[in-house]
């Protein structure tokens, strides 16, 4: 098994020095499961307006590397003057993208000319259950061409996968497939109807929302996978500790996620730069869980509550309350006690 400590930022060594820059909505994909799918007209920033934000976040925060998200990137006219830009001002840039057009190899080495580190793909299940949640025939054929040409051209790449209804028996054959290729870390992600989704998109929700029971088992298979090919960064994102019983280390939840050096800085989302210390993510995880999720009975009476932080408001009428309660002798408040514990 994985030693998980080691690719999490410890207390001494810090929190994610990573920070997150939107470029803008628009996109070449309309994903069935993606935040921005009822928001109206998509637009993408100038150039110019791009360059100045960025520098207000390296400003703000003590950042070494840099996630530029859309919308996606790759459709934005000026993407390799950004990277560049990121590169000259000393920061290490990644795109958060669909892989359409990393199909061109010719586009992955401009990529890479432009000073990329890594690019994170977006990969959702094997051919059918990916096409069909990316709204796109031919969306897996591309994704196929992407990973050969990232590595043909030796640009590490990382992968989000979101777990749905439509594809959450696919996903330890996808992972079979995909983690082959070395990928430098995987996010399984539990779908969120966040971002544009409200209650008058229920019926689409409806389609994609799965029971952690359910999904739980082919999660568990999945990491099982990613170990044995040698996938050294896992993560199981926004599950409840009770549903990924023997796999807790690898959950990562709102609490865990300051220190997952390849996940942004959640204050650079807030744009809240004064969140500097330890107790101060600490407090931001937790407000941030009352913000969106629920505790149950079963909840209130788990030691772990603080570093799991409950369960989606939105997910919870769909999940008929938590697994079993942990009873650990006091209340676990160190968000990371399960990846340094020796399990
Ligand atoms: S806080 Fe609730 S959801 Fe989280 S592990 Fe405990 S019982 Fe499960």
């Amino acid at each position: 098994m994985q030693d998980i400590k080691k690719t999490y930022t410890s207390k001494k060594k810090g929190l994610s020095k990573r920070i997150l820059f939107s470029i803008g909505e628009q996109c070449n994909m309309n994903c069935r499961f993606c935040f921005y799918r009822f928001l109206g007209e998509r637009k993408f920033k100038k150039v110019r307006e791009a360059e100045a934000e960025i520098l207000r976040l390296m400003e703000g925060y003590a950042c070494s590397d840099i996630d530029i998200t859309g919308g996606e990137p790759t459709v934005y006219p000026e993407l390799m003057e950004i990277l560049e830009f990121c590169s000259r001002a000393g920061l290490k840039p990644s795109i958060v993208t669909n892989g359409q057009r990393l199909a061109d190899i010719g586009y992955c080495k401009r990529l890479k000319k432009a000073g990329i580190e890594d690019v994170l793909l977006s990969l959702h299940g094997t051919r059918s259950s990916h096409d069909y949640m990316s709204n796109n025939p031919s969306a897996f054929s591309k994704i196929e061409l992407a990973v050969d040409n990232l590595v043909t051209t030796g640009i590490p790449f990382r992968v989000n996968t979101v777990i749905t209804k439509l594809n959450y028996t696919d996903v330890p054959d996808m992972v079979g497939i995909v983690s082959r290729f070395n990928p430098v870390c995987f996010n399984l992600i539990a779908f969120l109807p966040i971002g544009s989704w409200d209650d008058r998109s229920r019926g689409e929700a409806d389609e994609l929302i799965v029971r952690y029971s359910e999904a739980a088992p082919y999660v568990k298979k999945a990491i099982d996978r990613l170990e044995e090919n040698g996938c050294r960064h896992i993560n199981a994102r926004f599950f409840p500790f009770c549903t990924m019983k023997d796999y807790e280390k690898y959950v990562c939840n709102i609490a865990q996620i300051p220190y997952d050096v390849y996940h942004y800085d959640f204050s650079s989302w807030l744009d809240a730069p004064d969140i500097k210390k330890e107790s101060e993510y600490a407090e931001m995880s937790h407000q941030l869980n009352m913000q969106e999720n629920t505790l149950s009975d079963t909840c209130l009476e788990c030691d772990i509550s603080a570093v799991c932080g409950g369960i989606n408001r939105k997910l919870y009428e769909y999940n008929a309350g938590c697994e079993e309660a942990y009873k650990m002798g006091r209340k676990i408040e160190e968000p990371l006690f399960f990846k340094e514990r020796k399990v």
